[in-house]
């Protein structure tokens, strides 16, 4: 039974509900052996895919739980082979007794992503929906698990494979007319030759683009939160966070070091970087957090600056607003809505906000939502994966270099092997060209049990 694997997958924690799954040639006879439906007979009487409920035991006949059962038949299974699954009740006690009955019977643990791998190894999914499954898992936002869920739909590799076939298309004829040239063959035109491959170079540099936005559906749009000492920081951070994240006290500069918090604010998932003020300081523990301000500003797209609207605007706001309009998005916010001596400072676009009321954080929120629209998350034509986009940009220089050659008149015998290359790199995207050190580090990402 070593080719059966099994793992607990749902998470550690109690629940109502616990999912033991296998993989393998021997599942439903593993499971068989253990477990026994409420009307007597055997689970394989009943049909694949319906769920039995009944009673299992472990190898001694100790009954465990009272639960569902259900397997499917390769290859019309998640990994494409055997498989069977045990919904027992969440109690971590009870998922472990479940498993180690069965590794009793020789069924061995799964490790991390085993179930996916044997997924893409028998083909029922390529690479970019076996990476979609791990950012549907990891997604923090409903944006970002739309955009994995299209991908696990194919989105991507409908996209990437399009562009390939139209490819190797090319290649063939190409191939023909060199190896065939006396025959009377559908000429080549160069002309329109190069310009199919300058489209692909473009297509495939705007897709190698969306990376940049696809990757923050994930990790977050990095926000610093700047503004002189005691303006409101910590606060705000904490009314975005839901709870005290920040250590909030009056003492001037008491965020000494950042703190980093993702929250999702307007549907967008910010990355947020609180920040120790902004103000030039002989105290040299605090100049440490003044250049990890400067630090976090450079590293922001968006930086949220505050000023403390209950008194006047000092040199040192005028200062970090300067500072801060570094950053590819600034939103003013005048703090202290609530204190009576609260007046909106003359700042284009500025908005009025209490961390005490929660006013003016809807503002902030829409306010984010429309600096940061999602634009192609849902279709899946963002690439989320460094490893795809990297091998995405590849293929699109291999790509722009064939066409600049033939533009300046290059044979395209001398040019055309190189859309190989670029072939090659797409075929990484997708899985058709395997490299084991690649897919064991996508794998390795996963939890055991998927
Ligand atoms: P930081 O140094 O910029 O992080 O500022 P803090 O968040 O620590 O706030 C400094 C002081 O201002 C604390 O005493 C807070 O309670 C107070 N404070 C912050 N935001 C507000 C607000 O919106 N309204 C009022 N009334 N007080 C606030």
């Amino acid at each position: 039974m070593g080719d059966t694997i099994a793992a607990i997958a749902t998470g550690s924690a109690r629940s109502a509900i616990g999912i033991v799954r296998l993989s393998g040639p021997e599942s439903l006879s593993a499971v068989e052996r253990l477990f026994t439906p409420a009307g007597g007979g055997e689970l394989s009487a009943h049909p694949a895919g319906t769920l039995v409920y009944g009673t299992l035991r472990d190898e001694q006949g100790r009954v465990l739980d009272k639960c569902l059962a259900t397997y499917s038949k390769a290859p019309r299974s998640y990994t494409g082979e055997d498989t069977a699954e045990l919904q027992c009740h969440g109690s971590p006690a009870v998922l472990t007794a479940a498993l180690e009955a069965l590794f009793a019977l020789g069924v061995r643990q799964a490790k991390a992503g085993e179930f996916t791998r044997r997924a893409f190894l028998n083909g029922r999914m390529d690479l970019t929906q076996a990476e979609a499954v791990i950012d549907l898992i990891d997604a923090e936002t409903p944006a970002a698990a739309r955009c994995a869920a299209s991908q696990l739909g194919g989105a991507m590799s409908r996209k990437i494979s399009a562009i390939y076939d139209e490819l190797v298309t090319l290649m063939a004829h190409f191939d023909v007319v060199l190896d065939y040239s006396d025959e009377d063959l559908e000429p080549f035109d160069e002309s329109e030759i190069t310009a199919q491959v300058g489209r692909a170079a473009e297509e495939l540099r705007r897709l190698a683009a969306t990376y940049c936005r696809g990757r923050r559906l994930y990790d977050g749009v990095p926000c610093a939160i700047v503004g002189r000492p005691n303006g409101g920081k910590s606060s705000l951070l904490n009314a975005l966070l839901g709870y005290d994240r920040a250590i909030v006290t009056d003492i001037p500069g008491t965020t000494r070091d950042t703190v980093e918090e993702k929250a999702v604010v307007g549907g967008t998932l910010l990355r947020l970087i609180d920040t120790a003020g902004l103000r030039d300081t002989e105290d040299t523990v605090e100049r440490i957090g003044v250049e990890r301000s400067r630090a976090a500003l450079d590293r922001a797209e968006l930086a949220l600056v505050l000023v403390d609207g209950s008194g006047p605007l000092t040199e040192e706001d005028q200062a970090i607003l300067k500072l801060a309009q570094s950053a590819p998005q600034t939103i003013v916010l005048a703090t202290k809505a609530d204190r009576p001596t609260f007046t909106l400072p003359d700042i284009p676009g500025v908005i009025a906000l209490s961390s005490v009321t929660g006013e003016g954080l809807d503002a902030l929120e829409r306010e984010i939502g429309r600096r940061f629209p999602e634009g192609g998350g849902d279709s899946g034509e963002l690439l989320t994966s460094r490893r795809q986009a990297e091998a995405v940009q590849r293929a699109s220089e291999c790509l722009q270099a064939v066409f600049e050659g033939m533009e300046r008149g290059m044979t395209p015998d001398a040019t055309l092997s190189d859309v190989e290359l670029a072939l090659d790199a797409l075929g990484e995207v997708t899985g058709r060209v395997v490299k084991d050190d690649v897919t064991n580090r996508i794998f390795e990402r996963f939890c055991v049990g998927k």
